[in-house]
């Protein structure tokens, strides 16, 4: 046991896990262990968990839902954090939303809508938590969370606790710019009112849309890569012959060109081999060097 693992069990007990299995943890169901595994449930136990990590020289990062991700075979080293139920929650006054980082972000929506209170409605079937739609300033069907957040609450990578204005975020195309290390708690987003019934009818144009266009059934973590300016992942990647590209248990589906499936006991090593590949093909193809969207993930 090292000082780290003994300093965490001394405070947080049973909830510390050691050697944890990830895999499972994300929707991609790939990926190795963590060093360490801990569950918060408060912004002290957050701050207390960074902090006891920063000062021992560990790295640290927070696991949402995992629905971004792709964790290396490796495993990850250091500590890795995630919020707990107490974090699954969400208060109303009027117009504003207070909603903790652990809920999940369709939880979210669908209680706007319920609401009667628009903006969130682009959400409807992204997975995730809200901090990590936060944190990839998720979007859709030209909505994103920049739009609709005023303010994030969290805990920097030394244990400080904070809030953030919306330009401190520093929201950008499925990305953000935050202090390094810091962990999201919980986030205010300024909504209007709507119409319900309107409301629900757009939702569930979304809804048809999303489902005849993505694929069903096999593990992913979305979109693999950032549209381009101008121009579509996927239609390039399809133009570049890479639908239905295998490696592995991976393969690109042959649904839509800019998701990768998990066939069965894939390996984060072949998923990111058919990234390179796609990123080399399309660049002779076309020109464009694909960025990734999904997020790398421990040791590689
Ligand atoms: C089928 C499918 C469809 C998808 N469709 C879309 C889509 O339409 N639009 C879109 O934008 N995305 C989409 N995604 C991608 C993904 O759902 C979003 O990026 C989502 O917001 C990620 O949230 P998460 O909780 O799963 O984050 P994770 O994948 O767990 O983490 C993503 C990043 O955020 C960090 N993070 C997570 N929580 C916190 C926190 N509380 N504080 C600090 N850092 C944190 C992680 O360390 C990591 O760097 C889709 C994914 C799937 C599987």
């Amino acid at each position: 046991m090292n000082a780290l693992e003994r300093e965490l069990t001394g405070r947080f007990g049973a909830r510390v896990g050691r050697g944890l299995p990830l895999a499972d943890l994300t929707s991609f169901q790939i990926g190795g262990p963590a060093d360490l595994f801990v569950t918060v449930e408060s912004a002290d136990e957050l701050s207390a968990a960074l902090a006891a990590a920063a000062r021992m020289g560990a790295p640290a990062m927070c696991l949402g839902a995992g629905t971004n991700l792709l964790i290396s075979d490796r495993g990850v080293r250091g500590l890795v954090v995630k919020l707990g139920r107490n974090f699954d929650c969400c208060r109303i006054d009027a117009t504003r939303v207070a909603a903790g980082a652990a809920m999940a972000f369709g939880a979210l929506v669908e209680t706007a809508i319920e609401r009667g209170l628009a903006g969130l409605e682009f959400g409807e079937g992204i997975p995730g938590s809200v901090g990590g739609g936060l944190v990839m300033n998720a979007g859709a069907f030209g909505g994103e969370m920049a739009r609709v957040v005023v303010a994030v609450h969290g805990v920097t990578g030394v244990g400080e606790i904070r809030a953030l204005s919306k330009d401190e975020v520093g929201f950008a195309y499925r990305r953000t710019n935050l202090p390094a290390g810091f962990v999201i708690t919980r986030a205010d987003f300024a909504l209007e009112h709507g119409d319900r019934e309107a409301l629900r009818a757009r939702v569930a144009e979304l809804r048809a849309r999303r489902t005849a266009r993505q694929p069903r059934g096999l593990p992913n973590a979305g979109s693999i890569f950032k549209n381009p300016p101008g121009a579509f992942a996927g239609s390039l990647l399809e133009s570049a012959g890479l639908k239905g590209a295998r490696m592995g248990g991976a393969a690109f589906s042959d649904r839509h060109a800019n998701f990768i499936v998990n066939l069965g006991g894939a390996r984060a090593a072949e998923v990111r081999a058919l990234i390179e590949l796609a990123r080399n093909r399309v660049r002779e193809s076309s020109g464009v060097w694909l960025e990734p969207e999904v997020k790398f993930v421990g040791e590689w």
